[in-house]
């Protein structure tokens, strides 16, 4: 089996004395599309953080590409390549799109990887001078992935990408992410839309109050009773 480029075992967090992570481990093997599912507040964006590197946490190993990375910043991780795109999207409202793409190459990645990135949406090149603030909901989901890709990274942690959006507009997002990974991109994908984030995943895992309780293949994940009946409604 293909080694995992990013392995975590044994990885808590807490706010306070308030536990959000207890005992998490996963792997993700290269070119992989984990799907993270799980109601509000079961502990996708604690996860998410803490790999990237923004939330503390406490870990017995946390290895990327073979590399232990328990102690690296934030920073650091961007370095190596792991991007982050936060829920919210988190973009500077004010500045152009132009702008916000570039800010993500703050810790890696180049001005020359722009035009890659506005090949990928059409749509940033039409309002590359606009303000972000301007844009669509979906729009501005586009921006936030563009500006994690500006990085090139080996590892892109998306966080929630259907928050706040139509229907139709989560299949674009979603149509997207299946595109980077068809083109190779190895994903972890944190969605309470656990239906679509399964539907193009490889791999799942359940979350619930701060444990994953189980995983495996989407697919089995997808026509799973529990998992239908408690994450799907139906
Ligand atoms: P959502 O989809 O709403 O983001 P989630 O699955 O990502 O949910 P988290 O946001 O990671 O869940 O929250 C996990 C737990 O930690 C929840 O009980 C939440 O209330 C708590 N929590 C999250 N952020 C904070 C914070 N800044 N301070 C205190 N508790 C927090």
């Amino acid at each position: 089996m293909t080694q995992a480029i990013l392995e975590v075992q044994g990885l808590d967090s807490r706010y306070g004395r308030v536990p959000a992570l207890t005992d998490i481990s996963l792997e993700v093997r290269p070119g992989e599309l984990v799907a993270i599912v799980g109601a509000n507040g079961a502990g996708k964006t604690t996860l998410m953080r803490s790999i990237s590197g923004v939330q503390p946490a406490t870990v017995r190993t946390l290895r990327f590409d073979g590399q232990d990375i328990a102690r690296a910043t934030a920073r650091k991780r961007v370095q190596l390549g792991i991007a982050q795109v936060p829920e919210g999207r988190q973009l500077f409202p004010a500045l152009s799109v132009e702008d916000n793409l570039l800010l993500g190459t703050f810790a890696r990645g180049s001005r020359q990887r722009l035009e890659q990135i506005c090949g990928m949406f059409p749509i940033l090149v039409q309002k590359r001078h606009d303000p972000a603030g301007t844009l669509s909901g979906g729009q501005q989901q586009m921006l936030a992935l563009g500006r994690a890709l500006m990085t090139e990274p080996r590892l892109l942690l998306l966080d929630e990408p259907s928050m706040g959006l139509a229907p139709r507009l989560v299949a674009e997002v979603f149509q997207h992410v299946a595109a980077l990974k068809a083109a190779g991109t190895t994903i972890i994908l944190a969605d309470q839309n656990a239906r679509a984030a399964l539907a193009i995943a490889d791999r799942g895992y359940v979350m619930e109050t701060g444990r994953i309780i189980f995983g495996g293949p989407a697919n089995a994940l997808l026509h799973d009773e529990k998992v239908r009946q408690a994450y799907m409604g139906m």
